[in-house]
């Protein structure tokens, strides 16, 4: 265990999520009571949203609305940032009045100061209509100003990534971001039931999709999640093999991944993308934790792995290059800028840290 495991901002993290090796992950943070025995009640959504300690969670288009002037500080490392929740009596004329805006029923946490607090997120993405660029030239796709909460936003707030957002808040927040933004994407690009083709409407107080074809029996439709397997891969010497991807972006150096293909377990879908990427033949492999990765869908699931081989084989075409690295090695590659090392939403981050024994600057 590193010192990376020791997060004060993180007091409250959910022991349901906790994994062994790599025990802070900002995507896998839910600490609120999900209620998902409360999902079927009729009429849920707007039995909650009348009670006065309810607050809503705004997303559009994937991102998370937070206080106008803090959207710039997910840039900084040290800086805080919080989700703008809005009282949940504030939205329901918003709701009433946009039938595109998705509704998802997060829970309730009991953990704070003030007991039973109830969590919805409004998924706003199909409700605003598209206007011209603003004077940033950035196309929020807000509405004209009629008043409502989905005109007003594009103002009111400042819309940020879950990967910026997720290292600079609290637990509670993150995992609420990460429900919040999973579900909504999922609703955004599946609009249309894949078995008949009629169309769909939420269910399950946003949890799921209802097919609106009586003869397909109104199926109840939940959301797909695509498994992808990261794997940290080591030799005989404790050296880390760190490879860069002809996709990535700069001189970035991470670990194996790769999605689980259909019929396939994680450990056979870790070997193969390992002798795919580097030619390596992995042997012992062994689990080390795992977080939701919504960009669209994914849930990533690592590994360490123990090396039987050290010749790197690269196909040059998905994988550029691949060296291994003793910890100074890696030290002085940082250092000098000749790598560059995974973000601090992402899980690999994590397992390079595991791997290093110290946290990564
Ligand atoms: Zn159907």
């Amino acid at each position: 265990m590193t010192e990376t495991t020791v997060n004060t901002n993180n007091a409250m993290f959910s022991p349901l999520a906790l994994t062994q090796a790599l025990p802070f992950l900002p995507l896998a943070q839910g600490t609120i009571d999900y209620e998902v025995e409360r999902r079927g009640e009729p009429g849920l959504i707007d039995v909650v949203l009348d009670e006065s300690a309810t607050k809503v969670m705004l997303v559009n288009n994937g991102l998370i609305a937070v206080p106008k002037g803090q959207g710039a500080a997910v840039d900084y490392d040290a800086a805080k940032i919080r989700p703008a929740l809005i009282p949940g009596m504030y939205v329901r004329d918003d709701l009433a009045r946009h039938r595109d805006i998705t509704a998802i029923f997060l829970g309730t946490d009991r953990n704070g100061a003030a007991p039973r607090t109830h969590f919805v997120a409004l998924d706003i993405t199909r409700a605003v209509s598209a206007v011209p660029a603003d004077e940033h030239g950035v196309d929020h796709g807000f509405g004209d100003d009629d008043g409502s909460l989905v005109s007003r936003a594009a103002r009111q707030f400042d819309w940020v990534d879950l990967r910026g957002f997720a290292p600079h808040v609290g637990s509670r927040d993150a995992g609420l971001a990460t429900s919040a933004v999973t579900v909504s994407i999922w609703h955004n690009r599946q609009r249309f039931c894949p078995c008949c083709g009629a169309p769909v409407e939420a269910a399950l107080a946003g949890w799921a999709q209802r097919c609106t074809n009586a003869a397909d029996g109104n199926r109840i439709l939940f959301p797909r999640i695509e498994p992808a397997v990261i794997t940290a891969i080591v030799d005989g010497s404790d050296r880390l093999l760190l490879q860069h991807n002809t996709a990535w972006k700069g001189n970035l150096y991470s670990v194996s991944a790769g999605f689980v293909e259909a019929g396939e377990n994680l450990e056979h879908a870790a070997r193969r993308e390992a002798k795919e990427e580097t030619g390596i033949t992995l042997g012992e492999v062994k689990y080390l934790g795992s977080q939701p990765w919504p960009f669209p869908a994914s849930l990533m699931m690592a590994f360490k792995a123990r090396a039987l081989t050290t010749d790197i084989h690269v196909d040059h075409e998905e994988t550029g290059t691949a060296q291994w690295f003793t910890r100074d090695e890696f030290t002085n590659a940082m250092i000098t800028g000749r790598i560059a090392v995974p973000g601090k939403a992402t899980i690999a981050r994590y397992m390079l840290e595991e791997w290093y024994g110290q946290p990564l600057q």
